[in-house]
């Protein structure tokens, strides 16, 4: 395919734009020089029609690119989506390869981001520190309730040790947990460095604590479950700054309610879509399970912020424009996902 910068190769469409991104992209654009246009909405098959004249779209973790609308965007003449995230789990790679699109994304952007907002997750869940917080500008000064556990010599097991789990392995340590950790692909480097490799269900059974950092996908779905959450400690913490679709979300609300989850820190949501990154304070909720699970004293949720640093924000607008530059002048570039034939 000849990706030169025709007409419409030089627009790129944005769909889910905070204004934040908009903040980042344009400050980075003054060196590609690309045509930006920015839609607060998401992508979905009744949005597509809001590309003019654009062969390139930018796109983020809740924008739906299936089938359906990987088909309306080739009518559209759509030949690179950019995802400006790491996760492509709401992507259909096949299809986009079958119209001859180019997708791309950001595999690492600051992993530490999302490693020190799950560090932060467990420190607030376990030292109480949003409720202190409360108390003490009420003039409580009472310790009553706010009682925590000292991580040094707990056992933290990680479950995909990729860039994420890496940095997260590292932060562990030095607090002075043991490191279990679980993934497809063992990590030697790691492992000189102290990290014991293990299977899933050691790591079920031998954790104080579990953080995923796992992709989701038809393997992951649903890997905190009825099943596994059966094998593990009483008043276990589990943290997912991954992918919402990792936790079976009736299970875990019935674990929470029989104490067997003692703590729970999710950033991410199996129907987030719905819900995060925007400010829904004047609605009314009908997804009655997050309500559920935000009336537990013990469940911290953010809405996916785990990214949410000017670092990575940084990065994010880098690599993106430097992936669609790449593409256009033909290289092949490692963050490229589906192959043109
Ligand atoms: P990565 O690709 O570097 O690492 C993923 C790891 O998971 C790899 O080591 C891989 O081998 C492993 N893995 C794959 N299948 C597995 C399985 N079945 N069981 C166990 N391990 C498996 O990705 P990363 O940059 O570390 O990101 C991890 C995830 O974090 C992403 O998939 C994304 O969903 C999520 N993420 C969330 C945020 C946020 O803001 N909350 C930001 C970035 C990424």
């Amino acid at each position: 395919m000849d990706l030169d910068r025709a007409a419409g190769m030089n627009k790129i469409t944005f769909f889910s734009a905070q204004p934040y991104d908009k903040t980042f992209f344009n400050k980075h654009n003054c060196e590609f020089g690309f045509d930006l246009e920015f839609f607060e909405t998401q992508l979905n098959k009744h949005t597509v029609n809001l590309i003019q004249s654009s062969n390139i779209i930018c796109v983020f973790v809740n924008d739906i690119v299936d089938e359906v609308v990987i088909k309306q965007l080739a009518e559209k003449g759509v030949r690179i989506i950019a995802l400006r995230c790491a996760g492509f789990n709401n992507v259909n790679l096949e299809v986009a390869k079958r119209y001859g699109i180019h997708v791309c994304r950001v595999p690492a952007y600051s992993p530490e981001a999302v490693a020190e907002h799950a560090m932060a997750m467990i420190l607030t869940l376990n030292r109480k520190t949003h409720k202190a917080y409360n108390r003490v500008r009420e003039q409580n000064f009472s310790l009553n309730g706010l009682l925590g556990f000292d991580l040094n010599g707990k056992t933290i097991g990680i479950i995909g040790t990729g860039n994420i789990g890496k940095a997260f392995s590292k932060i562990g340590k030095g607090f002075g947990c043991k490191i279990l950790a679980y993934d497809i692909t063992i990590n030697p480097e790691m492992e000189k460095e102290g990290v014991v490799f293990t299977d899933l269900d050691t790591v079920f059974k031998e954790s104080d604590i579990i953080s995923l950092h796992c992709p989701l996908n038809e393997k992951t779905k649903h890997i905190i479950n009825k099943g596994s959450l059966a094998q593990m400690k009483n008043s276990v913490m589990i943290i997912n700054t991954s992918r919402g679709g990792l936790i079976e979300t009736a299970s875990v609300i019935e674990a929470l309610k029989e104490g067997k989850v003692g703590y729970l820190g999710i950033d991410v949501y199996e129907q987030e879509e719905k819900l995060f990154f925007r400010d829904l304070s004047e609605d009314i909720i009908k997804d009655d399970a997050i309500q559920r699970l935000m009336s537990f004293p013990n469940v911290l949720v953010t809405a996916h912020q785990a990214f949410f640093t000017n670092e990575a924000l940084t990065q994010i607008a880098l690599v993106t424009y430097n992936n669609i530059k790449e593409l256009l002048i033909k290289k092949e570039i490692q963050n490229k996902l589906a192959l043109l034939v």
